[in-house]
């Protein structure tokens, strides 16, 4: 049988980078065995989820090329059927209705606090009579349904990742609650931990992939797949994303959301790439840098740690340069173009946008980079404190005199060699030396010390007709 994986992200906020993680890995583990990668929309709190969240979600997913296999289902459309399933449980004696109000769940909270206890619900409305289950429902009194948990149950899998996990039901926070609280005989809207179970079993997954913090959610599913009869599928938990603090990713941390990290400039591979190395690593000595594809055929949940993952924006940063590096120039020049066109910046030519992204393109670390580095080619900046102090301290008028001298003498466009000749000419004849008459241009050129290949960014500006024009404004300023 294949493998169906599936993610289930609840619509309440942006896509997470955590979730956006999980669905690599189990996408990564699916295309890996051949199997099927599906969504369910977990959107039965019904206050909290939100239609644009579900589409920020599918689009997030979608722009990192994490494509699914099935429509997506949504799980408020099968509430009824988690209803008769609850039914079914209640029938059986599995599970209960339990009439405690909020003020009886205080006073026990309060109670096992002052006696150093951890919160645990103690069951007390388990063994009610029929007839005390009428009359609380006939007074009014409002209740959850909750499923029956042994303390004696012992519960244990053999996790992809982890090895064997034993649980015992003592340590489950006492009986479950199925559904929200109702009044009367209803049953109320069901909650995670069964209509997971349901909608896993319906859409016949067979191996589940998520995050460590649901391994105590696993163990009480477990108990819910045995009581319904259902096959249990494999699970997975994956290592935590930690912050610098080593406490997990949350929406507090900065960045957080994959439109953030859209926005800021980073590629979708690149984010895959990085995403995948969160929790997992390819064998030692090989590159770490792996298109999804590439991926998909290296990717093995046993090599997945168990420890929380840091996250590093160095490396992230690192990785996201190097696909900049390799990318088609063409295509960065199109990308590239858009930030331009929004800054309401004109390119004199297709040509001259294509150098000026290949003068640049090494450098580049995010893509919103491009605004700060191509910005001098488009404005005149203003000359900086290092370069003041250069100019104060260097006989820059007379080099930058000579240049518009040998400048005027040349024909209108200038080339590479023309500019080698100037720069060779005026360092031989006035025994400059060539550091000072290159650093004197710069600042002509740019206001500061450091920059890009100096002939290349000449010939751009010389191309849009502004070479001689800095050069003038920098004598007026000396
Ligand atoms: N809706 C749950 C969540 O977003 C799904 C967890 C699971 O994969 O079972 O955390």
């Amino acid at each position: 049988m294949k493998n169906r994986l599936r993610l289930a992200p609840s619509p309440t906020g942006l896509l997470h980078i955590g979730t956006a993680r999980t669905a690599l890995f189990n996408w990564l583990y699916a295309k890996k065995t051949k199997g099927e990668f599906l969504l369910r929309i977990e959107d039965t709190d019904i206050s909290r989820s939100k239609p644009e969240f579900t589409k920020n979600i599918l689009e997030g997913l979608s722009w990192l090329g994490l494509n699914w296999d099935e429509d997506p289902i949504n799980q408020s459309e099968r509430i009824d059927e988690h209803k008769v399933i609850i039914k079914k449980l209640l029938d059986e004696g599995v599970a209960y209705r339990c009439f405690m109000s909020e003020k009886e769940s205080q006073q026990l909270r309060e109670t096992q606090k002052k006696n150093g206890l951890p919160p645990k619900h103690d069951n007390r409305y388990r063994d009610l009579s029929k007839s005390q289950i009428e009359s609380f429902i006939n007074e009014g009194k409002s209740s959850v349904i909750r499923f029956k948990i042994d303390d004696n149950a012992q519960i244990s899998w053999h996790d992809q990742i982890r090895g064997e996990i034993k649980w015992f039901g003592k340590d489950l926070g006492g009986d479950m609650v199925l559904s929200r609280r109702t009044n009367g005989d209803d049953i109320g809207s069901p909650l995670y931990n069964l209509a997971v179970v349901i909608d896993d079993n319906f859409m016949n997954i067979n191996h589940v992939i998520r995050g460590e913090d649901h391994i105590s959610n696993t163990a009480k599913q477990i108990l819910i797949y045995k009581a319904l009869n259902y096959k249990l599928p494999k699970f997975s938990h994956t290592p935590l994303i930690l912050n610098s603090e080593g406490k997990k990713l949350s929406k507090r941390d900065s960045v957080t959301s994959i439109d953030e990290f859209r926005e800021m400039g980073y590629l979708p591979d690149a984010l895959t790439n990085y995403m995948a190395l969160l929790g997992w690593s390819p064998k030692s000595g090989e590159n770490e840098i792996l298109s999804l594809e590439k991926l998909s055929k290296t990717f093995d949940l046993k090599d997945v740690n168990k420890a929380g993952a840091k996250f590093n924006w160095e490396k992230l940063n690192w990785i996201n340069s190097q696909y900049i590096k390799n990318m088609d120039s063409n295509d960065l020049f199109n990308i590239f173009r858009i930030y331009w066109e929004k800054e309401k910046w004109e390119i004199p030519s297709q040509q001259w946008g294509l150098n000026l992204t290949l003068l640049i393109q090494d450098s580049i670390i995010i893509l919103r980079d491009v605004i700060d580095q191509s910005k001098p080619f488009f404005k005149l900046p203003e000359v900086d404190n290092k370069g003041l102090d250069f100019l104060k301290n260097n006989d820059v008028k007379s080099i930058l005199e000579n240049v518009i001298d040998l400048l005027s003498k040349k024909s209108q466009s200038i080339n590479h060699n023309d500019i080698k000749e100037i720069i060779e000419e005026i360092s031989n004849k006035y025994k400059i030396k060539k550091g000072i008459l290159m650093k004197s241009l710069r600042i002509a050129f740019f206001g500061c010390l450091s920059g890009p290949d100096l002939i290349e960014s000449w010939l751009l500006l010389s191309e849009k007709g502004e070479d001689l024009s800095r050069i003038q404004r920098c004598l007026d300023i000396i």
